[in-house]
């Protein structure tokens, strides 16, 4: 007799939804990786004191326009924005900073003994081009210090992006360099700007850079095009031109540093593209790609970077109040941990299954579960599931130590099977002892260990 061919639902093609480009799902067995880069960065905020906090996804779009800036890519040419319905113009946020700013002046923070230390972790929106590979939704988390303008704080926060990675065993370097401040940055981007006027160095750049000569000359710094990163080669450095206090406080920086064994790299083209930086900023690169090509790749592999932007505060509307930061993106630190086969180190569960035989046995198991599970026993169970055979699929699946068993014959004798998920070997024991005898196996599990 021929076999009757399960019916398989297909939705049909035109009836379908499917998610927006750009964006991902994340699925079951991701989160292995989620739980451990959450853990990693709220230990640490732990260690250093910084607390944590959320600000809304949606802000008003002339808060990056005006933090951020409107001639950066990210609010340019990158932001989702839109009208809502009472006509206020609204942006899905583009980046974490401009809103934990916004909080530090809207609740008052500065009355607060300083520094106020932040940690905040969530998504954030750019519509970046589909062929670039990046997504429009991206995780960070970050971790700010605001009313502090120690190079201490600099070094610190350097410090910690540093050990977030040396401690998830991912190998990183840091790329370091001033851009000064106001006064001394203007007279560098006149160099700067003389430099490029120099006959035929202008005609040599790309489309984007000859935008950016009349905008923002700091950043043909940081172009990835082949041309206009050999232009560079010979352009002035900024740090040739900080002012006696932007060069001490560098100094200081790179001080501490050394002196706590954090590996840097000075990179004179390194500006970080948005327009509230000021002296400090860094950027995290995983080790090997660094060595490969020092200048193509640089800031496509950047895992996150920050820096310092005393005067966002003001910008927005607050009292003057130095700060500094870094962000580090969670989908890019997955694919390294990924790429590298870095172990989780998840800790041991000693799951107890409840399988179950017959429609008497799983309402006793029902209430079984709960007993245990209210006891603070690891439970699991597949309830819906009449055959054994598949509970104790699931009871494998799942790396359950031991699965509970009770059957018709059990129930009638008032007994319960215990059965060695490793060793498969099954053992009787009366009912009333199900308690006693798990806390024996457990006990005996850790001493082995031991
Ligand atoms: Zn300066
Ligand atoms: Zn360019």
């Amino acid at each position: 007799m021929p076999k009757k061919t399960k019916d398989v639902f297909k939705p049909k093609r035109n009836n379908r939804f499917s998610r927006l480009r750009g964006m991902k799902d994340v699925l079951f067995d991701e989160y292995k990786y989620w739980d451990l880069i959450i853990r990693k960065a709220s230990d640490l905020a732990d260690f250093y004191g910084f607390q944590r906090m959320e600000v809304p996804i949606l802000e008003k779009l002339n808060l990056y326009e005006r933090s951020t800036g409107r001639d950066t890519d990210i609010v340019s040419k990158e932001m989702y924005s839109f009208i809502d319905k009472s006509g206020d113009k609204i942006a899905l946020r583009p980046e974490a900073t401009p809103g934990i700013a916004r909080a530090y002046i809207e609740h008052g923070l500065f009355n607060k003994p300083q520094p106020v230390k932040t940690f905040w972790l969530g998504p954030l929106f750019r519509h970046e081009k589909p062929q670039s590979g990046r997504s429009r939704q991206h995780s960070q988390f970050n971790f700010d210090i605001y009313g502090e303008d120690s190079p201490v704080a600099d070094a610190q926060l350097i410090l910690i992006a540093y050990n977030f990675y040396k401690e998830l065993q991912i190998g990183v370097q840091v790329q370091i360099n001033s851009i000064g401040c106001k006064e001394c940055r203007d007279e560098y981007i006149q160099k700067l700007t003389d430099f490029y006027k120099e006959r035929g160095k202008r005609s040599k750049l790309c489309v984007d850079c000859k935008k950016r000569f009349l905008k923002n000359p700091l950043r043909l710094l940081d172009c990835k095009e082949k041309d206009c990163i050999e232009v560079r080669e010979e352009a002035p450095q900024i740090v040739d031109s900080l002012c006696d206090a932007c060069r001490e406080h560098f100094i200081k920086v790179l001080e501490y540093l050394d002196e706590l064994d954090v590996p840097y790299n000075l990179n004179p083209f390194l500006v970080r593209g948005l327009d509230y930086y000021n002296r400090t900023v860094f950027e995290i690169i995983p080790f090997e790609e660094e060595a490969e090509d020092e200048n193509i790749f640089l800031r496509q592999s950047s895992l996150g970077g920050g820096g310092r932007y005393d005067g966002l505060i003001e910008i927005l509307g607050g009292r003057p109040t130095p700060a500094c930061g870094f962000g580090l993106g969670i989908e890019r630190t997955i694919l390294k941990i990924k790429e590298k086969n870095i172990p989780l180190n998840k800790e041991e569960k000693n799951f107890i299954f409840l399988a179950q035989l017959g429609d008497q046995a799983r309402r006793k198991m029902f209430i079984l579960f709960e007993e245990m599970r209210r006891s603070g026993y690891q439970v699991r169970q597949a309830f819906t599931k009449d055959s054994l055979k598949a509970q104790l699929e699931e009871s494998n699946r799942i790396g359950a130590k031991y699965s509970l068993i009770l059957g018709q014959k059990e129930l009638l004798d008032g007994t319960i099977i215990v059965r060695d998920m490793e060793s498969g070997t099954q053992e009787v024991i009366d009912y009333k002892k199900i308690y006693s005898d798990i806390d024996k196996r457990l006990e005996a599990g850790k001493e082995e260990k031991n």
